[in-house]
């Protein structure tokens, strides 16, 4: 059958499942019918198509999977950071209005039409990397209307540019200004669930002793159950309070940030597939200096993952391949951990692994077309995009196209 588009003459990084490493085929085409990918092979076999683009040798690779970001919030940060830097203390930044009621007061005065303009900056940095499927939380309006625009700010993202875009409803992110307890704000956040669902792909929670117990966490994974709703978790970021086995114990897509996991804990995430999304920018931003368990989390061959977590207050981090490269000299991972933690793996950390993530017959046509030697040249530079194209759904896109 007749392909509506090949790529020819490309080395190509398939990262799929079953083959040897990043999945090299040299001397490759790829051919998408209907916005999928209908062929994967040596360029010899590629079938006919009505557009032949020829890739000069360039590298493809999927198409970058952010799997972890805040992206859609008010204000932003930088006095606060202006002021930490100057030795203020965190009383005195408090009392300066700073902190996540300094981003939730700035959240909720925001309309979702300013929510989606400030956020499309950022978003076109990380589209500037070559990514076509960004995770967003909610999580700074702590109300039902502002957490719920957040998410529809976020959703209509997917609308202003060529990007998939994945919601997540954080609700249990901290306790808001005014309210009686922890306790109070998860009877608010299990009640906000069968309205926040109908805008939300999956549900996740802050579970740290700054924020929410575990207890009060498994309220709410227990909610989201009840609504259908898979659920990820931000865990032992500070502290090991148990977040990880307890993620893995509702299924979990993933445990996030994860420095404080202990060998219990990396062990049920192995037994029930939960993905570690690792947060380099975030170990980075705070000056942690407490590392994941990288090398448990190999032995038990948990799947890993890396995302920017872009936020205001921990990680104002716009650049996945920057991730990637902090990832590599913060955490050791090597080149292939760090593409496959950015493609394969992040598409698992979102349950999207059946359509996006690897360059393998079936799944959607996400493509990143890059001007590199070899793949380590995406993890060894700092602060330079060397991206040619990007295709999504087919189509050649973004500002590279
Ligand atoms: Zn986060």
């Amino acid at each position: 059958m007749r392909a509506d588009r090949v790529w020819t003459n490309a080395r190509i990084a398939t990262c799929s499942a079953g083959a040897e490493g990043l999945g090299v085929i040299e001397y490759g085409a790829i051919a998408a019918t209907g916005g999928r990918i209908s062929f994967v092979g040596p360029a010899k076999d590629a079938p006919g198509a009505n557009e032949v683009i020829d890739c000069g040798g360039r590298w493809i690779t999927p198409g970058l999977i952010d799997c972890h970001t805040h992206l859609v919030h008010g204000g932003n940060r930088a006095h606060e950071f202006e002021l930490r830097l100057a030795g203020a203390t965190y009383e005195e930044i408090a009392r300066a209005g700073g902190g996540i009621v300094s981003t939730v007061a700035a959240t909720r005065a925001a309309s979702e039409a300013d929510l989606v303009a400030s956020a499309l900056p950022r978003l076109d940095a990380l589209i500037a990397d070559g990514v076509t499927t960004v995770e967003i939380k909610s999580g700074y309006g702590l109300d039902l209307a502002t957490e719920t625009r957040m998410l529809k700010a976020a959703r209509q993202l997917a609308h202003e540019r060529s990007v998939e875009i994945v919601t997540t409803f954080l609700g249990a992110h901290a306790v808001p200004p005014k309210t009686a307890s922890a306790d109070a704000h998860i009877d608010a956040v299990v009640a906000m669930l069968p309205q926040v669902a109908l805008h939300a792909d999956a549900v996740d929670a802050f579970c740290e002793s700054i924020a929410f117990s575990p207890a009060q966490t498994e309220r709410v994974f227990a909610a989201a159950a009840a609504h259908g709703l898979r659920v990820k978790l931000h865990a032992d970021q500070l502290s090991n309070s148990g977040g990880a086995a307890l993620a893995a114990r509702y299924n979990a897509l993933s445990a996030d940030h994860l420095e404080f996991t202990d060998v219990a804990g990396v062990a049920a995430m192995a037994a029930h597939g939960t993905v570690a999304v690792l947060l380099p920018g975030a170990y980075y931003f705070v000056r942690e200096t407490q590392l994941p368990p990288i090398t448990a989390l190999r032995a038990a061959g948990v799947p890993i993952a890396v995302a920017t977590d872009c936020n205001p207050g921990t990680s104002p981090l716009t650049s996945l391949l920057l991730a990637m490269n902090m990832a590599a000299t913060c955490f050791r991972l090597t080149v292939e951990e760090c593409l496959l933690g950015v493609t394969r793996n992040a598409a698992r950390a979102l349950g999207r692994d059946a359509d996006i993530g690897s360059i393998e017959s079936g799944k959607l046509c996400n493509l990143a077309v890059w001007d590199i030697e070899r793949p380590a040249e995406l993890v060894y530079r700092m602060g330079m995009s060397p991206l040619h194209a990007r295709v999504f759904g087919g189509e050649m896109t973004g500002k590279c196209a």
